[in-house]
């Protein structure tokens, strides 16, 4: 048994819709994560029952499966309906520390809010979200989890090709994002958007009063600031950082066309449909100032119950936000340059010398004493210079990232049949840090053939 705890459907009525997901034909669990079933205190008997209640071909006892409304701004356009397309949220769980968790099935059929979907999944996605989050998690980044991936017997097909269909079990922190604000304020629901602050505020920040819409705002933006920073020293390419997948809990959330950087280029995209570059790496720091203003405009009714001061506090908020981020990515540089404190200028001039440099190496050389390139040798000197405590840097500079052309192969053996390069690849993003030697293969960028990388959306 499970023991879920809906609080979700008892406390924000309007926010979604009851309904089960598809029935899975056949499914099959292909990978179980058993140290977040661990974590969460699971019974072996979930494992047991994983292939069916993660498939949807069999409701968990306990659980009351709902898609979530949210509205959004896609590549900064507004919709004010989106809404889980191709998710069912069984309900949630509480861990052994009394944290609590949603979880989540992805792939498990149309929803009211699918549009033109199909509301399913293909397995090479959801395993692509498996590991990547994975990863993320051993790196020491917030983000969503995975717990189990199943086929489900269905084809599905993607550009005019057959594919075997899975669904994702996710964990998360909470699915609220920005868009799930901006829903309620679209309707003029004020109300409903007041709940959802409450609610909010008493399960990420109860530190907070109910109705503390500033400091709600606070809060989101520190620990959004300090998640945009860790991506960034991780050379993270989120590539979908539209309103409706930027958590407020401050998680890393809906792993789609995101990527890993290999040789530094603050333009660096990788979706397919980012045409313009609005989610390009170096940007990532910009959009999160835009996304945190589109959730201010959500909660100024709660900063001030006079308009105009409202409207002041909010600028202020606004305007400090670069600067909050500033603060966290040289703190995020100063732990990977082994420093004890900031230095910005060190940083910057390393950033205009670095383009072409393959980010993760990089760090890594500099943190085993190594030589790096001739033209950044004169910076090493001076980095040097202030006594860097090399093993603290092998703590938070990983050696094994998920290269693209690692994860690519995964994924396609997967689809046809063979997990071992999946589960050769998982078990050592699991141990980011841990040195190279005896896995060089998994620590190199990709090689010359591989080309320019293409991530997919909506996959
Ligand atoms: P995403 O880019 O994954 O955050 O998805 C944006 C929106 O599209 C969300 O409302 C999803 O639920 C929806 N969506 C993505 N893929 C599908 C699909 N295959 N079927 C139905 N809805 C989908
Ligand atoms: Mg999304």
């Amino acid at each position: 048994m499970i023991g879920f705890d809906n609080t979700w459907l008892r406390s924000l009525p309007g926010s979604f819709l009851r309904l089960d997901p598809d029935v899975a034909p056949d499914p099959k669990l292909v990978v179980w994560n058993g140290d977040l079933a661990a974590e969460l205190a699971l019974s072996p008997e979930v494992q047991r029952h994983a292939a069916r209640w993660f498939s949807g071909a069999e409701v968990p006892p306990g659980a009351e499966p709902v898609a979530l409304a949210y509205a959004g701004h896609q590549f900064g356009g507004f919709s004010a309906q989106l809404g889980d397309g191709r998710a069912h949220l069984l309900g949630e769980v509480l861990g052994p520390d009394g944290r609590r968790w949603d979880i989540q099935l992805k792939g498990s059929g149309r929803t009211p809010f699918s549009r033109g979907g199909d509301g399913k999944a293909a397995l090479g996605p959801m395993l692509r979200e498996f590991l990547i989050s994975e990863s993320m998690a051993a790196m020491g980044v917030a983000t969503t989890r995975a717990l189990a991936v199943v086929i489900t017997g269905e084809t599905v097909w993607r550009d005019g090709g057959a594919l075997p269909g899975a669904v994702v079990a996710r964990v998360a922190a909470s699915h609220i994002r920005v868009g799930s604000f901006q829903f309620f304020a679209a309707r003029g629901e004020d109300d409903k958007l007041r709940a959802l602050m409450d609610y909010t505020i008493a399960r990420h920040y109860p530190q907070l009063s109910p109705g503390d819409g500033l400091g709600l705002f606070d809060a989101v933006t520190r620990a959004q600031a300090k998640l945009i920073a860790q991506w960034m020293g991780l050379g993270f390419v989120h590539g979908v950082m539209n309103t409706d997948n930027m958590a407020l809990s401050g998680e890393t959330i809906d792993y789609g066309p995101c990527a890993f950087m290999d040789a530094y280029a603050p333009g660096t995209v990788f979706s397919s449909i980012d045409r313009q570059g609005r989610y390009a790496y170096g940007n990532q720091p910009l959009i999160l100032g835009w996304n945190l203003a589109r959730l201010a405009e959500c909660l100024l009714p709660f900063f001030d119950a006079d308009e105009a001061r409202a409207v002041t506090l909010a600028n202020e908020r606004l305007g400090a936000i670069a600067e909050i981020y500033r603060d966290e990515f040289l703190a995020v540089m100063a732990a990977k340059l082994g420093l004890g404190a900031p230095d910005a200028a060190l940083t910057d001039d390393l950033l205009l010398l670095l383009p072409g440099e393959d980010w993760t190496q990089f760090f890594r050389a500099l943190s085993e004493g190594r030589a790096v390139a001739p033209a950044l040798q004169d910076w090493q000197q001076r980095w040097r210079a202030l006594g860097p405590d090399l093993a603290a840097m092998q703590q938070v500079n990983p050696v094994v990232i998920p290269r693209n052309h690692l994860v690519e192969a995964a994924l396609e053996a997967a689809t046809l049949g063979d997990m071992a390069p999946f589960t050769a690849l998982l078990a050592e993003l699991r141990r980011p840090f841990a040195p190279a030697a005896g896995r060089e293969a998994f620590a190199l960028p990709a090689p010359e053939g591989f080309g320019s990388y293409v991530t997919f959306c909506g996959t």
